[in-house]
């Protein structure tokens, strides 16, 4: 099995392991995909009382929950949060009560124009309480009394998500983030853990320039409380990566940092546009995941979104479509190997100042030449050197070279190592 198929098949296992979790914004579930996500790398965990404040939020109240139900005069569940954490309406509110179906259904969320499946409903602030059912499941049920029975708590008690990080040789950071507060949904939230947590791991044996860090944070109060602590820290991220919905068996699409022109983006555009993968790349908007936030005009940072098929862009989408089957192990190894692709380009990216500047210096008496002979790509490694010498005026970096010249990036940046050790460049 090639190593890449082995990667995706333990992504796949991991998204299964946390799949039955019932996880939100805050509780327990948060915490057991932590847990899980720590077998496989180590995390720093934070937990951020109710109440406080971040930026224009403030920390909602955690919300657990033990069991829930619909069960019919002779005591049959015949809605069962055992059987999917999808069943109830997320922050439901404890209840208890016996009701008949007339007065039950203000409180219950179907799909009529997808009837076999169960959507996914949260309701995290407006007080509320709810179930979640098929439609199928709805139409079958007979008119009379029903058992209702939401056992959770909602009090005072922590937000939590995770760091990892990877120090590099310098301090600027790339940050790579996903979320983790969708309960049983296996390519919006698990897909992209998987990858995060398979990417970290190789970064690691990569001894990487950038230092990198990996946020595991719920959605939106997630993203908002990190940066309401890191605001020093902040001025250190320089690239950034949101991951998300990164499964699924569509092509793969990257969403523009705010900037449109970020380093990332322009990696980004390489790194697809020179592969074999079909693509997309869509223009920034202040809608979808985390990048909305660290994107928004007081933090400005260069952070791009990528996803295979986007939110809302597939019929399964936050409903009990997306389940552990609707992602592969294939499109997880494929999102992985392109943000491994793009992290060494953006790891290796850097400008660098011609020392002999004043025509050509003399390649051959340096022995550069003979460092190609009997590579089957001499005249491309050689055209690299001539290129990485004329941009390197201290405005461009590597990827406009690679850019300017249509080389592969990798002959131009083992252009700039040989330049760089005959003492012609300096970085
Ligand atoms: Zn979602």
């Amino acid at each position: 099995m090639a190593p890449m198929t082995a990667a995706g098949e333990r992504m796949h296992e991991l998204v299964r392991r946390l799949y039955p979790l019932c996880r939100s914004i805050t509780g327990d579930g948060v915490r057991a995909t932590l847990d899980i996500v720590g077998e496989y790398i180590p995390l720093r965990v934070h937990e951020v009382p109710t109440g406080t404040q971040v930026l224009d939020w403030t920390v909602p109240q955690e919300w657990n929950i033990r069991d829930a139900y619909i069960a019919d005069a002779a005591g049959g569940r015949v809605v069962d949060f055992a059987e999917s954490s999808l069943h109830v309406l997320g922050y439901s509110l404890p209840v208890s009560a016996t009701m008949p179906l007339a007065e039950l259904r203000a409180h219950l969320h179907t799909l009529p124009d997808q009837p076999s499946l169960v959507p996914y409903r949260t309701s995290y602030y407006q007080p509320d309480w709810g179930f979640c059912l098929s439609q199928e499941t709805l139409d079958a049920l007979p008119d009379g009394e029903y058992e209702v029975r939401i056992d959770s708590t909602l009090a005072d008690g922590h937000l939590t998500y995770a760091e990892h990080v990877i120090p590099g040789r310098v301090a600027d950071e790339v940050i790579v983030s996903c979320h983790v507060c969708h309960p049983s949904l296996a390519n919006d939230n698990l897909a992209g853990i998987a990858v995060a947590v398979f990417l970290a791991r190789a970064l690691a044996e990569e001894k990487p320039h950038y230092t990198y860090r990996f946020l595991f944070a719920p959605g939106t109060i997630g993203a908002i409380t990190w940066l309401a602590r890191n605001r020093e820290r902040v001025e250190r991220v320089r690239h950034g990566l949101v991951l998300a919905c990164a499964g699924d068996r569509g092509e793969l699409t990257y969403k523009r940092s705010r900037r449109g022109d970020a380093e990332i983006d322009r990696v980004m555009r390489h790194v697809l546009g020179t592969s074999e993968r079909p693509h997309r790349i869509n223009e920034f908007t202040p809608y979808g995941y985390d990048e909305r936030q660290f994107c928004s005009p007081g933090f400005d940072l260069g952070v791009g979104s990528l996803s295979r098929t986007p939110y809302a862009g597939y019929p399964e989408y936050h409903t009990s479509g997306d389940n552990p089957d609707f992602v592969t192990a294939e499109a997880m190894a494929d999102t992985l190997a392109v943000c491994r692709e793009a992290f060494a380009v953006l790891d290796r990216n850097r400008r660098y100042l011609n020392l002999s500047p004043h025509g050509e210096p003399q390649l051959g008496r340096r022995g550069l030449y003979e460092s190609l002979g009997g590579r089957s790509d001499a005249k491309q490694a050689q055209m690299a050197m001539l290129w990485v010498l004329s941009l390197s005026d201290g405005e461009h970096g590597l990827l406009d070279v690679a850019e300017r010249s249509g080389l592969p990036f990798d002959t131009v940046a083992a252009a700039a190592d040989a330049l760089h050790g005959a003492g012609l460049i300096k970085a």
